[in-house]
């Protein structure tokens, strides 16, 4: 087997104000991605960590901007830090709404969010919208026009040898003429070789644990003949 290329993070795209930034993307661990322009600030999966690399990158008052959280899937590596990131906008005194987006079927997200809301809901001054995702239409948020689309992302099941699907996203976020297309967690899948191409960032997952196809997540070698029709590309969450 080849060695494996892992990313170095963070990794950090920019196009004038157009900014991502992919404090982590490790399977089983954390993922956390920062995008910003002049006047949006998204965050993406918010894993374990996201509050203390959000705190590292922004001060209190840029942190307490951020008005939009895209969930790809409800994997703990990718809503791991939802807790912690909600608990320090409401001890922050947040006042601005927050809007959460899923994909349809997520049970992770609602779940957090009830069980925050029921142990803080006389501190939390601010109102968060769970947003859930069941089709691909494009929305528009601090004039950054958003696309979800469907990725096939299963987990191995554990009473019986079928992996079984999870309700899964990519987004494609479009700016000032430039896209990044964020496939989240997948496996092979036409949706995403769509949606990634001609793409200015496509950022991709390598999750394949052992290299070889499987219904579970893309191999380097999948994922980089898919990053190559963008203009560039980010493997990510390679298992290290
Ligand atoms: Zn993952
Ligand atoms: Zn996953």
């Amino acid at each position: 087997m080849s060695k494996k290329k892992l990313p170095k993070y963070p990794l950090v795209w920019q196009k004038d104000d157009f900014f991502i930034k992919i404090f982590c993307s490790i399977p089983n661990i954390a993922t956390g991605i920062l995008l910003r322009t002049e006047k949006a600030s998204f965050v993406i999966d918010p894993g374990d960590g996201i509050l203390r690399d959000l705190n590292q990158e922004l001060d209190k008052n840029k942190i307490l901007e951020i008005s939009d959280i895209f969930v790809s899937h409800g994997h703990h590596d990718h809503v791991g830090g939802v807790w912690s990131l909600l608990t320090y906008m409401s001890v922050m005194h947040r006042k601005s709404p927050l809007n959460m987006y899923f994909p349809k079927g997520c049970l992770e997200i609602p779940s957090i969010y009830k069980a925050f809301l029921s142990v803080y809901k006389k501190e939390v001054h601010f109102d968060i919208n769970l947003i859930e995702i069941e089709n691909s239409k494009t929305f528009r948020r601090k004039a950054v026009s958003i696309k979800p689309f469907k990725v096939v992302h299963k987990e191995p099941s554990t009473d019986s040898t079928q992996a079984s699907e999870v309700p899964s996203l990519g987004f494609k976020f479009i700016y000032d003429k430039k896209s990044i297309c964020y496939g989240g967690d997948t496996a092979y899948c036409e949706n995403l070789v769509k949606n990634v191409k001609d793409s200015d960032l496509a950022i991709i997952e390598a999750g394949a644990e052992d290299g070889e196809e499987s219904e579970l997540h893309l191999t380097i070698a999948q994922a980089e003949k898919i990053g190559s029709t963008a203009k560039e590309y980010f493997l990510v969450h390679v298992p290290e």
